[in-house]
């Protein structure tokens, strides 16, 4: 019997935004920073600045996480919060509607807690804009009445510590940009990170797995532990029904060639973008917009989830004029470089 997945299913695997399926990951997620892996020049610098503060009994600097979903932006904010000894409220961007539901969330913080604002890059002007004295002075600026009768009243707050996250970190005003003392960029893993991670999860899930099937899935999960999890529990599934209960690099590849994920990990969305940039655009350069309309999926989502693992294993340039394949796309594709391959092509001799 052959398995057959539709589309959208194989699409899922590799998504890096969080997945109703994720719902085990707070059983997965690390709570100290021994346990957090890589990152190390983040953790390095991040546990200089927490030791800091500590010593001065101070909160810690305004922290903002940037770089792709799935990253552990989230991960991290819950361990500085650990390390710190205090309590975090986690938020995000969209969910703050109005100013007054920040001011809300503000003033119920003890001193020195964390408010955790996940895509802090969506967050509505007016609400921004109480954050500046609320980061800077520790205090909230009120109006009272309308007109030119209005006044404002200042109110203290209690000292506490802004954890911004964001995929896109350029998109931020700057003068919100600016209010953060720290400023992390996350990096994609390694895979041999990502074995030491897929290892630990497979422990915890108590799962047997052989270190060629963890470095199976790692080596296939584009460098993000949220991917590299969620393949291990698709791989597990695997196992338990057609492989002993064993995770073996077999067990790994059966599974992820029955999800469509190659042995680089691109999904179906990545080799129809790559195909497209090489068939419709003559291997670039094209921009984003007429290269997400061409495939039909959300400029957005090209270049925040797609762009960074191609460009990591050099399948992918941004240049100036546009997005261009590499030699190297053309060789996994198996599509010789200079063969003309739109029927216009053919027809131009180009
Ligand atoms: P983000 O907030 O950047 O989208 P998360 O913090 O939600 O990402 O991380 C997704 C999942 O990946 C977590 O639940 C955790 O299980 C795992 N994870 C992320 N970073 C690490 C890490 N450095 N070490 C171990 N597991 C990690």
């Amino acid at each position: 019997m052959s398995i057959e997945f539709d589309d959208n299913f194989s699409d899922r695997i590799v998504t890096s935004s969080q997945m109703p399926q994720d719902e085990s990951e707070p059983t997965l997620r690390p709570q100290t920073m021994a346990e957090y892996i890589g990152q190390t020049k983040a953790k390095e610098n991040l546990s200089v600045f927490i030791e800091a503060a500590k010593r001065r009994g101070e909160p810690l600097d305004h922290v903002l996480l940037y770089g792709p979903p799935g990253l552990g932006k989230t991960t991290l904010a819950g361990i500085i919060a650990n390390e710190m000894g205090v309590n975090i409220r986690v938020t995000s961007g969209p969910a703050i509607e109005k100013a007054g539901d920040l001011a809300a969330l503000l003033t119920n913080l003890s001193e020195n807690d964390i408010l955790f604002i996940d895509e802090i890059h969506r967050l509505n002007r007016s609400v921004e804009e109480i954050l500046y004295p609320a980061m800077e002075d520790y205090a909230l600026d009120i109006i009272l009445g309308k007109g030119p009768s209005a006044r404002s009243i200042r109110l203290d707050l209690p000292k506490f510590t802004l954890i911004g996250a964001t995929t896109r970190a350029g998109q931020m005003t700057s003068p919100l940009r600016d209010r953060f003392g720290v400023m992390l960029r996350l990096e994609l893993y390694s895979p041999e990170e990502l074995q030491t991670i897929v290892t630990r999860s497979a422990e915890i899930l108590n799962v047997q797995a052989d270190r060629a099937g963890t470095y199976e899935i790692a080596r296939r999960s584009r460098g993000t532990p949220r991917i590299a999890n969620r393949m291990l529990r698709r791989v597990r599934d695997f196992a338990q029904v057609q492989f002993n209960g064993v995770i073996t690099k077999e067990a790994a590849d059966t599974a992820l060639r029955a999800l469509e994920v190659d042995e680089l990990g691109l999904d179906s969305i990545d080799r129809r973008m790559l195909r497209s940039i090489i068939t419709t655009f003559g291997g670039g350069p094209v921009g984003l917009e007429t290269l997400a309309a061409t495939i039909g999926e959300e400029a957005v989502t090209l270049e925040d989830v797609y762009e960074p693992y191609l460009m990591q294993i050099g399948f992918l340039n941004r240049t100036p004029r546009g997005r261009c394949v590499t030699a190297l796309a053309y060789d996994h594709l198996d599509i010789q470089p200079n063969m003309p391959s739109t029927p216009e092509q053919l027809q131009l001799g180009d």
